[in-house]
């Protein structure tokens, strides 16, 4: 994990300062893996680049922060910071929400970013970001590979998201929301239908972990323009070792 301030030089006057909500709880699948791969893609254009742990009972400043990050966690974990996520940082998170910061939230950080996860009899709470719910059923897990079609505001046609998935949750959307991407392969938001992730403005919400940014380096690129801000102008990088590690990602999911 970066260290957690960690300023370069700003050749462009920008920076990127993100918030890393539960870093050491809900990192699965190496989910950290997600906050390095931005601090390198900084760094690399001279975009200054900071990272604010946030952990159980610390409150947070919505203006402070670009970027609102949340990865995924086995249940129990989920469960600890779900009650905290609501009871101390939902307003905020809301907040940043309605000033256009970008939230990511994977797997089970996606869940939390809905109304509720429903856990056999317990109902954990979400923080009511967007419009979907989450219920843990009986059915086997849904894991494996995955690719999945976006299309996003800013980019000309589709795109390729590649990654690995491994949920019990089944996320519903409600009618109005709309999902990240339409499932080429693999089991999606309910295992059932070809609907993927959640998308309203800058909150995103995705099942793929492996983790997603170094296995998807232009959606990284994506999230830092629309982070900074429409003035970002980030300079191509050299990414042939990232555009292999998408395309294993790809093969891998069998596209
Ligand atoms: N606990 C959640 C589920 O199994 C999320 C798991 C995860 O983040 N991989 O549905």
């Amino acid at each position: 994990m970066p260290d957690p301030v960690y300023p370069h030089a700003s050749r462009f006057g920008h920076r990127l300062r993100v918030c890393a909500l539960y870093p050491d709880l809900m990192n699965i699948y190496a989910d950290r893996g997600n906050l390095l791969l931005l601090e390198r893609r900084c760094a690399w254009r001279s975009i200054g680049f900071e990272v604010t742990p946030a952990g159980l009972g610390d409150t947070i400043d919505p203006e402070a922060h670009d970027l609102f990050y949340l990865g995924g966690g086995q249940d129990r974990d989920q469960v600890l910071c779900a009650r905290d996520l609501a009871e101390v940082k939902r307003e905020a998170l809301h907040a940043a929400a309605a000033r256009d910061a970008v939230i990511l939230a994977v797997c089970g950080g996606f869940q939390l970013l809905g109304h509720t996860y429903r856990l056999g009899a317990e109902e954990v709470p979400g923080i009511g970001l967007v419009d979907l719910h989450t219920v843990r059923g009986e059915g086997e897990r849904l894991i494996g590979n995955i690719a999945i079609e976006v299309r996003l505001p800013g980019l000309e046609g589709p795109r390729v998201l590649a990654g690995f998935e491994n949920h019990g949750g089944r996320t519903h959307l409600g009618p109005g929301e709309r999902a990240l991407g339409r499932v080429l392969r693999g089991h999606g938001n309910t295992g059932a239908g070809d609907v993927e992730g959640v998308r309203r403005g800058n909150v995103v919400g995705t099942y793929l972990h492996g983790p997603l940014l170094p296995k998807n380096a232009w959606f990284a690129d994506w999230l830092i323009a629309r982070a900074i801000g429409p003035h970002a102008d980030l300079p191509a990088l050299p990414d042939d070792l990232e555009h292999a590690a998408h395309a294993a990602a790809r093969r891998a999911a069998g596209i």
